[in-house]
């Protein structure tokens, strides 16, 4: 680290449990964000501005006004752009070191799996069930952690899929594939400052995996209520016969 960074990344090098190993794990750190909409735009800020070393940000949509109410990576500036170029201007401000690969498609097969397998993490910020199925796929394949939020309405959800823990439950052990009913922000709604908290926690998730420090939320599910404002854990269980992990059950 030159002193730039030792000035830029003080206080979080005043934290005994990151101190240089955690922050050099960051700047060594290349991190796959999936969706830079109101969940991956908090990911993408924090990561950046934490001096995470790269970021792969894929999405295939453009910034609309609808989604300056929520999606604060973009701005008026860059409505009718690509998400993950307009990301990737907005964290040029914040953190120019930080390299960025931008893939402005819709992610599956081969692409999915080859893309996964070259990061040390993925955080999915999806609202596509089927994406978020294939990502767990790749995931658990490439034996690379998943960082899972959902946000809808008031609610919120966080939790880790880590495939490198045997206990760890995955994506496919606690929701079926098919015949699922789709919920959207666009048709539902959804609250401004909820996908920020749940983001923002991704963001954490994300950070303490990299520099392996703290307990991860592998095996348990966050749930907010923005409404009401109460936050509850509960225990997830791997599933021996899931079509994905079950294997690693047995
Ligand atoms: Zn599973």
């Amino acid at each position: 680290m030159n002193d730039q960074q030792l000035l830029q990344y003080s206080r979080h090098l005043l934290l005994p449990e990151i101190d240089m190993h955690g922050q050099q794990a960051w700047l060594d750190a290349s991190v796959l964000i999936l969706g830079l909409g109101g969940l991956g735009s908090p990911v993408a800020l924090y990561l950046a501005s934490a001096g995470v070393g790269k970021l792969i940000l894929v999405d295939d949509d453009s910034v609309e006004l609808s989604n300056l109410q929520r999606q604060v990576i973009h701005t008026t500036e860059t409505i009718g752009e690509p998400k993950a170029e307009s990301a990737a201007v907005q964290i040029a401000r914040i953190n120019p070191s930080t390299e960025v690969e931008v893939r402005v498609e819709r992610f599956s097969g081969e692409t999915m799996d080859v893309a996964v397998a070259a990061v040390d993490l993925v955080v999915d910020c999806t609202d596509n069930l089927g994406t978020r199925h294939a990502l767990n796929r790749a995931c658990y394949n490439a034996k690379v952690p998943l960082v899972s939020g959902a946000a809808i309405r008031f609610d919120g959800q966080i939790t880790v899929y880590d495939p490198r823990d045997e206990a760890s439950p995955c994506y496919r052990c606690l929701y079926p594939e098919g015949a699922e009913l789709e919920l959207t922000c666009s048709t539902s709604g959804v609250f401004a400052p909820l996908v920020g908290m749940v983001g923002t926690v991704q963001a954490a998730e994300a950070l303490k995996l990299l520099a392996n420090i703290g307990e991860p939320l592998v095996g348990r599910l966050l749930m907010v209520d923005a409404l009401r404002m109460d936050w509850r854990t509960m225990k997830l269980k791997a599933d021996p016969k899931c079509p994905v992990c079950g294997d690693a059950h047995e």
